[in-house]
């Protein structure tokens, strides 16, 4: 199905992101500058855990004006990413 491989692309190329700016900026949350969790995928987190995750924030893209470019993306826990 088209749209089922679109979505598997697009998970992949968000993990590719997210490896992308970890290795580049480090495993500490933009916001609170503690560190985040990094899963595996498909790995059962608590709903804890899940607000520990780090998830990738387009804040300063949107601010910059500058769509996805990855310079202007960071990462940060999905409870601080509001
Ligand atoms: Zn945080």
């Amino acid at each position: 199905m088209a749209s089922k491989n679109t979505n598997r692309k697009r998970k992949e190329k968000r993990a590719e992101v997210r490896a992308f700016i970890r290795a580049r900026d480090g495993d500490n949350c933009l916001w609170c500058g503690k560190p985040m969790l990094f899963p595996e995928e498909g790995v059962n987190l608590s709903p804890e855990e899940l607000r520990q995750m780090a998830t990738i924030e387009h804040h300063l893209a949107k601010l910059q004006k500058k769509g996805d470019n990855i310079d202007y993306l960071a990462l940060t826990h999905q409870k601080c990413n509001l």
